[in-house]
């Protein structure tokens, strides 16, 4: 049976908008050595905003990509589409019940392919163009200018239909949360080692990490799931999908496995699997991927990462009074 002092920490932490699903994870989260961090949404807002968009070549008039851009978006979830819906609307196009793309699929990790008026097309990062074989027809300067906006910190998006190319490249940008900086503070003052694991780009990752305090070396961009699955994921147990391309990923990566101590948060669809293998999984409200607070352990539900401190200390207090 659950001891009297796990109930009263999980009240404490359940008044505090912490929802802490048993008191077998407050054991777990006095056991932390190290915290995994998504980035976007979990360290940053998630809510970003168009800092450029240009269109490249001619195969329509700028208000028309835009509109196809705009279709291609309303469809996904991920927090830089809105924004760029946002944008085609302020740009003057309207969009009706009817502007919805005849089909749709999220390519994790990489982007959005659908197909818009009959064509099929791609909005996505860079990863996605170059495997597509978009990118290698790109002109010199486009590149350029994509990878000076990415070492600026934002992060870099293209638009390719089929048959024609790269149709447009934009930048998107984040806020940084104001609490993450004291929270990781606090974190490297209780012994615990904290990295980030991002999907989004190395230019993107580095601006936020120098923000928070992160070091460079502690920073992983570019992951796809499966990826921040194998950095926290616990080992044995038949609980992770050792899928070919997982132990492939596992060679590569390999640093967190087994350590039995190890936390994930995050806010996305892209966390979810990290958040159910991890030892504890921390789910932030704010992204609203209910997978992401359904497979984890811990659900915050306004989304402070202050919060994700607390619940570290709790854990160690509750388990030092049974002990
Ligand atoms: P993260 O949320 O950590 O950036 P994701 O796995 O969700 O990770 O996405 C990885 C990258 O794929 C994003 O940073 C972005 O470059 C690209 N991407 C994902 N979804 C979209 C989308 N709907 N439109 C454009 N780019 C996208
Ligand atoms: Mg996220």
């Amino acid at each position: 049976s659950t001891p009297v002092t796990y109930v009263a920490g999980l009240a404490a932490t359940a008044q505090k908008g912490i929802v802490i699903k048993g008191g077998v994870h407050l054991e777990a989260l006095s056991r932390v050595k190290i915290v995994a961090s998504d980035k976007t949404g979990t360290l940053t807002h998630g809510e970003f905003a168009v800092l450029n968009i240009d269109m490249v070549g001619k195969w329509k008039k700028k208000k028309e990509v835009l509109r196809c851009l705009a279709v291609m978006e309303r469809e996904s979830s991920h927090p830089m589409a809105s924004a760029l819906v946002q944008k085609a609307k302020t740009e003057g196009v309207e969009l009706t019940e009817k502007d919805q793309p005849s089909e749709h699929e999220i390519l994790k990790g990489e982007g959005v392919q659908g197909v818009v008026d009959g064509k099929k097309m791609y909005v996505g990062n860079e990863r996605l163009m170059e495997r597509l074989g978009f990118m290698s027809k790109v002109e010199f300067d486009v590149r350029r200018k994509a990878r000076a906006w990415g070492a600026e910190g934002g992060t870099v998006g293209f638009m390719a239909v089929e048959g024609i190319g790269v149709v447009t490249v934009f930048n998107v940008a984040d806020k940084v949360r104001d609490e993450s900086r004291e929270a990781i503070m606090d974190l490297k003052a209780m012994d615990i080692d904290v990295y980030m694991l991002t999907g989004d780009g190395e230019g993107a990752a580095n601006a936020v990490a120098r923000k928070v305090g992160l070091e460079e070396e502690r920073i992983k961009s570019g992951l796809l799931p499966v990826d921040k699955l194998n950095y926290t994921g616990r080992d044995g147990g038949g609980e992770r999908a050792l899928s070919d391309a997982a132990s492939e990923a596992e060679k590569k990566l390999g640093l967190f496995i087994s350590r039995g101590n190890v936390l994930m948060v995050g806010d996305g669809v892209n966390d979810a699997p990290a958040l159910a293998c991890s030892d504890v999984g921390v789910a932030m409200a704010s992204g609203g991927a209910a997978i992401a607070m359904e497979t984890a352990d811990v659900a915050l539900m306004d989304s402070d990462i202050a919060k994700l401190v607390f619940s570290i200390k709790m854990g160690r207090s509750v388990v030092s009074v049974i002990k």
